[in-house]
């Protein structure tokens, strides 16, 4: 017996669009996305694209007619809504561009809800594009599948955000000079919460005293060794995914719906 075809087809090429995306719409896909439909996947009419507007969530839509200056599909219908990731923030300090453009990257895969890049005494780049963050966002969102786009927060400094620190949210703050083992403080603390990562050069100490003394806040441990900013945001956004977020749910069972 011939094996029923998955549908929507597994290698149906996943886009974001502007939204609200809804039952018996149609849309003409164009610019650098029509050119990927058309050019790269080389999609034609009848072929199955999924659409996602951080909105409404994943819909199958119909290629109607795939041209050079544009891509026209029809809704099918909703796949799934959007998700409702964890209540996880990640706040680093901004690295030299190829590796913060891994730290946005690697964050959204991950499943980070909010996005606060920082500057810091010692953060040797002090500026982000928000247009090309995004976009890193919204590729990275595309490739693992996410219905959610991460909130990219405007740059802001280290000071201000202390100020600013929520009441109800955990700050772990990842220090290699030594905290708590991540695991067990990550799993002691229910609610929401955040990660808090250095620069390159790391924190000075008038920076370390400040945030120590933020009473949400918990210096964490990731292990004997001097990690890179960029392995730190991997490594703790991991660990608190795997012991607090959403890692119990898989594409299978998703998780919850926004
Ligand atoms: N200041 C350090 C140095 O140059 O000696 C290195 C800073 S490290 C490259 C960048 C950031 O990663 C740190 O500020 C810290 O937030 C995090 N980090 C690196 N290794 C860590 C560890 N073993 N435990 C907790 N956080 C770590």
């Amino acid at each position: 017996m011939p094996a029923t075809p998955a549908w929507p087809p597994k290698s149906a090429p996943r886009l974001f669009v502007p939204g609200p995306l809804h039952d018996g719409g149609s849309l003409v896909i164009e610019g650098p996305q029509a050119h990927y439909l058309s050019r790269v996947m080389r999609v034609a009419a009848g072929d199955i694209v999924i659409l996602c507007d951080d909105e409404t969530g994943e819909w199958a839509a119909e290629v109607v007619e795939a041209g050079k200056r544009g891509v026209a599909v029809s809704l099918l219908n909703r796949l799934r809504g959007r998700e409702q990731v964890p209540d996880f923030w990640l706040c680093a300090a901004l690295l030299k561009k190829p590796n913060f453009d891994l730290v946005l990257e690697k964050a959204t895969e991950l499943g980070v809800r909010r996005v606060q890049p920082l500057v810091t005494r010692r953060c040797v780049a002090d500026k982000l594009n928000p247009e090309r963050a995004r976009t890193i966002a919204v590729e990275a969102a595309e490739q693992c599948a996410r219905t959610a786009l991460p909130m990219i927060a405007p740059v802001q400094r280290l000071e201000s955000m202390l100020r600013e620190w929520p009441q109800d949210r955990a700050l772990f703050f990842a220090d290699e000079n030594g905290g708590d083992p991540a695991a067990e403080a990550f799993a002691s603390r229910s609610g929401p919460a955040a990660l808090l990562v250095g620069p390159e050069g790391g924190f000075d100490e008038t920076e370390r005293a400040a945030i120590r003394a933020l009473p949400q806040a918990q210096a964490i441990s990731l292990g004997p060794r001097i990690l890179r900013a960029e392995t730190a945001v991997i490594a703790g956004c991991s660990l608190w995914m795997a012991t607090s977020g959403d890692w119990h749910n898989s594409l299978a069972n998703p998780s919850p719906l926004a």
